[in-house]
């Protein structure tokens, strides 16, 4: 049995971290537990000294950093990133729908989620909600159901004979979740009224103005196979990752220079103010190394760690995959190459990562889409496109990418985090880190 307190660290961090805010709140606890303490980009400061700190982007986006003391234009960063967010189903600004006696709440779909698997599942729905006091103040704070309270039911086989040869879903009409069963005029503003008290007993609502709400699956990542050589979840891609990431920088040392940024809105594009593509990251740069001279040698001296779940071979459809480049599940971390600068990877960083994983003790894996296939991308070429810091892109095997639960391989996952405990161990006269800055 694959067996490591890090393995139900990380399932436990799962199941506390339904939407991108939660995992955001759960992770800056982490970081707080550990001696990090919080910089704030509307504060007055540059160059922190040493210590370990984390700023924070509109709640959702959070670059956790320890400095050293060492000018950083001599050291470099050693970054590493990934993002928070997941395809999900958002509830829309005026939510609910009466059909008959059964009360409804009417959705968005958020990226590329894989829909056929949001059916018949227990719902719950999180979030952040903004509302105005008895003074008029604006508040937001974050909540959570928890329990399931909705589900989309599957059309019954005997209503759609071509069910399992011909499914189609319609996002408008197919994907609406059923609340209760109810005959009353529901006002949904009271039920979240109710949520928000429960959680937050001081919050004094008068009236809510606002709502970013996402259904989730309650069941429980697990550990599962014979042998517990999976791990099956929603979010794994890419909460995987981040919590991989933060553990690795906590156990960090102090003597060297690391930092770790995650964003959200990579499902959907990366475009948005703490998206990849937003200037988040470049912002905090700026602060770290205020001349642009000394700034351009500490990114010319850094370099990139992009983390996000790749995908691993499926023995039931290897016919989509390119049949050199076959990532097995538990057999190690794996590189993402494209030619077409898809992914960041270039022979440099590449050659990095997998000598890094050499010495980490385990192998590095190779994945290439097939030519007749579009390739997906991540945040690593739009942050090496930002910023101008070379970089690798790597992720662990795993299936059912997109779907409400996925798989990952158990062993993956602590390969994975050994390799960045390494990475943010390394010395700058080490003979890696010293290869990648010829
Ligand atoms: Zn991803």
């Amino acid at each position: 049995m694959v067996h490591s307190p890090k393995i139900d660290q990380l399932l436990d961090f799962i199941s506390h971290s339904p939407t991108p805010l939660h995992a955001t709140r759960q992770l800056i606890a982490l970081l707080q537990k550990n001696g990090f303490s919080q910089l704030r980009i509307e504060d007055d400061w540059t160059t922190p000294g040493p210590g370990n700190y984390y700023v924070v982007g509109n709640h959702s986006a959070l670059a956790a950093f320890t400095i050293s003391g060492t000018p950083l234009a001599v050291s470099g960063l050693r970054l590493a990133g990934a993002h928070t967010d997941s395809p999900c189903l958002k509830l829309k600004p005026n939510p609910t729908r009466q059909k008959n006696n059964i009360l409804q709440l009417v959705v968005e779909v958020y990226g590329g989620a894989l829909l056929s698997t949001w059916f018949d599942r227990d719902l719950s729905l999180a979030g952040r909600l903004s509302w105005l006091d008895e003074k008029g103040e604006l508040h937001s704070g974050l909540i959570n159901f928890q329990r399931p309270i909705a589900i989309i039911p599957s059309l019954a086989i005997h209503l759609d004979r071509e069910a399992n040869s011909k499914k189609t879903i319609n996002k408008q009409t197919d994907l609406v979740p059923l609340l209760a069963a109810s005959e009353d005029e529901c006002d949904f503003t009271d039920i979240l009224r109710q949520q928000i008290t429960q959680e937050h007993p001081k919050a004094g609502v008068k009236e809510i103005v606002g709502h970013d709400l996402f259904f989730y699956d309650t069941q429980q990542p697990a550990q599962i196979g014979l042998h517990g050589d999976f791990f099956t979840g929603a979010r794994m891609d890419n909460l995987l990752s981040c919590f991989t990431l933060i553990d690795a920088l906590i156990h960090a040392p102090e003597s060297l220079d690391s930092l770790v940024v995650l964003n959200p809105h990579e499902e959907v594009g990366s475009v948005s103010a703490v998206g990849a593509q937003g200037p988040f990251l470049s912002i905090l740069l700026k602060r770290l190394q205020p001349d642009s001279v000394k700034r351009q040698q500490m990114l010319a001296r850094s370099l990139l760690i992009s983390v996000d779940n790749a995908h691993g071979a499926h023995p039931n459809f290897m016919e989509k995959y390119d049949q050199e480049h076959l990532p097995l599940l538990n057999k190690g971390p794996v590189i993402k190459w494209n030619a077409n600068q898809r992914y960041a990877t270039d022979t440099v960083t590449g050659g990095f990562f997998r000598a890094l994983c050499r010495r980490a003790g385990t192998d590095a894996q190779d994945f290439v889409m097939r030519n007749d296939m579009a390739c997906g991308s991540t945040i690593g070429p739009l942050t090496a496109a930002a910023t101008g810091i070379k970089t690798v892109d790597v992720g662990v095997p795993s299936l059912a990418m997109h779907s409400i639960r996925e798989t990952v391989g158990s062993k993956d996952f602590l390969y994975m985090a050994d390799v960045m405990q390494l990475f943010f161990s390394l010395d700058p006269q080490d003979v890696l880190w010293q290869g990648q800055q010829q």
